[in-house]
């Protein structure tokens, strides 16, 4: 691999999990706990083929699946591998996700210590009827447990990862769980809208009429809720599904996630591990889906990808705009004419004119923003603006 001047975002995928949640479409497989000490070995060989001392690593993220179903040790040692092979950067947000309920107090004394300086929580509701229903392995109490314990051994950043729209949940409920949520005093809440994905228990179950979901009113409703409830609370929305603490238009950074900033602003990422995506300098790849012949090919010394492609002009300009849109500052119009040549008006030009007088987007110093209308229609505004370029 070519040398990369840049730092880059290195994500690091953990397959495995306690038990299947009913929603899970994630690659990751429930126990499976024999697999581990094979797995660790395939990772460290994927991680030989792409770093090198060369590479400048600004923030590294251990997602899945649930990387806690490790033990600390072998986080630990993951992460001293990728400081062996390439240049971790001094200050570099390093993040765990993790279930509630299935980390310890000595597991999280051992992340600190091996540098882990982020922990994002599936903590997804503050009902446990709602948490039953998605079939998750942990109950609220878990939740307020583990944020406690993890504060205490020294966490300050943490995240809690919420759902809203769950079978047979009012705007009420969700209401109550932003306000537990809130009251846990997280740095950092990602708030996404339910997904059905097509072969999950969840599909079936709503198929088949035994759970009903809130229409879609009701989920508009929810997301506004979102942007209303959480700024007036501290958090600064940032994207279109995040907020942070200390994240306010024209201060500092606060406790936006680092990490996927990268992903937002269309800046370099490596991902390693069955499912992983990468993309950089114009190049896009894919992992394998399948945890055995990942482990497979990269013993045979061949990388573990499924489909490459190299990203067009007109792709590239497309997709920077659109993961720009999702953040509410806007795709960077300085960064876009550096990388395209050309501004961002010249590019959109007259398309954006009729949605700015809908109202579901907004021009500001160079750059376009969605308005909160926009943003419950993201998909249809994008398709409308950037039909030329797709
Ligand atoms: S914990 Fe996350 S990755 Fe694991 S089964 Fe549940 S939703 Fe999927």
């Amino acid at each position: 691999m070519r040398k990369i001047k840049q730092p880059l975002a290195l994500y690091i995928h953990i397959p495995f999990c306690r038990r299947k949640c009913l929603y899970c479409d994630f690659l990751s497989y429930p126990g499976r706990k024999e697999m581990f000490p094979v797995y660790l070995k395939a990772l460290e060989l994927e991680m030989e083929q792409y770093l090198n001392s060369g590479l400048k690593v600004a923030t590294i993220f251990i997602g899945g699946g649930t990387p806690t179903v490790l033990p600390a040790e072998a986080v630990t040692r993951i992460l001293e591998k990728v400081r062996g092979l390439a240049e971790v950067l001094p200050g570099a947000e390093i993040t765990i996700e993790a279930n509630p309920g299935s980390v310890t107090k000595e597991q999280l004394a051992l992340f600190l210590q091996a540098g882990i300086n982020r922990l994002s929580l599936g903590a997804q509701s503050g009902q446990d009827t709602f948490l039953k229903a998605l079939g998750r392995s942990h109950t609220v109490k878990e939740v307020e447990k583990t944020v406690v314990a993890a504060r205490k051994s020294g966490f300050t950043n943490i995240n809690l990862d919420l759902i809203y729209g769950l079978p047979g949940e009012m705007l009420d409920d969700w209401a109550r769980t932003l306000k537990w949520a809130v009251s846990l005093g997280p740095q950092h809440l990602s708030c996404y809208g339910l997904q059905v994905e097509e072969g999950t228990p969840l599909a079936r179950m709503v198929k088949e009429g035994r759970l009903t979901l809130p229409d879609d009113d009701e989920i508009s409703e929810m997301f506004l809720l979102n942007t209303e409830f959480l700024p007036a609370a501290g958090y600064h929305q940032y994207e279109i599904s995040n907020f942070a603490r200390g994240g306010a238009k024209g201060t500092a950074m606060g406790y936006r996630c680092r990490h996927n900033l990268f992903y937002w602003k269309y800046r370099d990422y490596l991902g390693l591990g069955p499912d992983a995506y990468s993309c950089f300098s114009g190049n896009r790849w894919a992992n394998l889906r399948d945890l055995d012949l990942y482990i497979k090919l990269l013993n045979e010394g061949k990388l573990p990808v499924a489909a490459r492609e190299r990203i067009s002009k007109q792709q590239g300009m497309a997709e920077f705009i659109m993961l720009g849109l999702r953040l509410t500052e806007g795709p960077d119009p300085v960064i876009f004419k550096e990388r395209w040549g050309k501004s961002l008006e010249a590019v959109l030009g007259s398309r954006a004119l009729p949605l700015i007088d809908g109202g579901f987007l907004r021009q500001e110093q160079g750059t376009y923003q969605l308005t909160p209308e926009g943003m419950l229609v993201s998909n249809r505004v994008l398709t409308e603006l950037l039909a030329p370029l797709l």
